[in-house]
């Protein structure tokens, strides 16, 4: 059949094809442990759910302004400088389906065709596909455990081209869960700015942070506000990621174009849950740290536990809800009587014989590595370890 070139070289997402095969054993009564995709395991706090059901009563239940309501664009606004010390008005704001949904018209906003976007590496495996959608061109910019998955601003500097448009600034980090901090991204926006580049800096993971402070990569002066495409959302922070709101914090010239498109391509995200969406931004944020606190105790035992697999290892992250699993001195030799050469063929031997889903690093540009998503409870992270424990004994 002759389809779109571009659109038949879309890979699927690992992560979330991993989290389907997953549920799909759950459903068929297969006693499978989940580290796959990252979504947080608590449910929606109840405040967040009432404002929900209150909307539907109240009869919200029809289009909204396309980029997203006033008064939800108000409470990021509040939000944003609050937590981020970043004055925006209503019309910088566009709310999208998700921050993957905000990402995407991001790049369609900037990119023209053949601009590159450099994306530092280990990446979270949806970046080079929403770049290739919109006709720009992903430069991986290599990181090792050497720098704790960092890249230094000599690194950056070296691998901008003239047809560099972009950076993608992701901190906490997935799949590292590395945060940079204050200096770093000082030194990070300088060089933005220099080279007259944008900067999209996904910050979805701002509230999970266990060591360190989260800083905004926009909060470095005007200028490298004038750059930044601010991605936000409510996914990770307030267990949300069935709701679909995530939202963009811009110039008013970059919102107005993902606006525009965003009209076109899906109109509004729902207008139940943006109310929703309000009532977590505004509401208590109770719930956002023993989220957190909760997070953290499940860090502190995954590394440690990884760390005593004799052959595996992985730094701490500070951020985020992911640990990347160092599995170099496995491959080449047998694991429970298979050969295995690489993350894809560990992580589907580990799923069918230890019945564990865990995430390949090869999606993340990261080979020798899986990734854990800590996400999920304690018992069953303990359970985890064990068969994987054993998978490798
Ligand atoms: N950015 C990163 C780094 C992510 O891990 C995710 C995963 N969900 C997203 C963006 C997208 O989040 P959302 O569910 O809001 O689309
Ligand atoms: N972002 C999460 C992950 O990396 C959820 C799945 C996805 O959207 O990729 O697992």
């Amino acid at each position: 059949m002759n389809l779109s070139k571009k659109a038949i070289q879309t890979n699927p997402s690992p992560t979330l094809s991993i989290d389907a095969k997953f549920k799909e054993m759950i459903a068929s009564g297969i006693d499978v442990i989940g580290f796959g995709a990252g979504e947080p395991d608590f449910d929606t706090p109840e405040h967040i759910k009432d404002a929900a059901i209150a909307a539907i009563k109240a009869g919200q239940t029809k289009y909204t302004p396309a980029s997203g309501t006033n008064e939800l664009k108000k409470a990021i606004c509040e939000k944003l400088q609050k937590d981020n010390c970043l004055s925006y008005n209503i019309s910088d704001i566009v709310v999208s389906n998700g921050a993957k949904h905000s990402l995407a018209n991001a790049f369609s906003a900037i990119l023209n065709p053949g601009d590159e976007v450099i994306i530092p590496a280990p990446f979270w495996v949806s970046y080079p596909e929403l770049v290739k959608l919109a006709d720009g061109v992903p430069v991986a910019l290599h990181t090792d455990e050497s720098t704790n998955f960092k890249f230094s601003p000599q690194q950056l500097a070296a691998a901008i081209t003239p047809k560099t448009k972009a950076l993608i600034v992701n901190s906490p980090s997935n799949p590292t869960g590395m945060v940079y901090s204050k200096a770093e991204l000082a030194e990070i926006a300088k060089i933005v700015v220099d080279n007259d580049l944008f900067a999209v800096s996904d910050e979805i993971y701002e509230k999970l942070i266990y060591e360190g402070e989260h800083y905004s990569i926009a909060s470095f002066g005007e200028d490298i506000k004038a750059k930044t495409i601010v991605v936000n959302g409510v996914s990770k922070s307030y267990a949300m990621t069935g709701w679909r709101i995530g939202y963009t914090a811009s110039n008013p010239q970059i919102a107005k174009v993902m606006a525009n498109i965003q009209s076109h391509l899906a109109s509004n995200p729902s207008s139940i849950s943006q109310a929703a969406a309000v009532a977590a931004l505004s509401g208590s944020q109770n719930s956002v740290s023993s989220m957190r606190d909760e997070f953290a105790l499940r860090r502190d035992y995954i590394v440690k536990a990884i760390n005593a697999i004799p052959g595996a290892s992985c730094l701490t992250p500070q951020g985020a809800f992911y640990v990347m699993m160092n599995i170099k001195s496995f491959l080449g030799g047998q694991i429970k009587g298979k050969v295995i050469n690489n993350s894809d063929e560990f992580c589907a031997h580990a799923l069918e014989v230890a019945k564990v889903a865990l995430v390949p690093g090869s999606g993340f540009e990261a080979e020798g590595y899986v990734r854990w998503s800590y996400a999920t409870d304690l018992g069953k992270i303990k359970e985890g370890i064990k068969r994987i424990t054993n998978f490798l004994s």
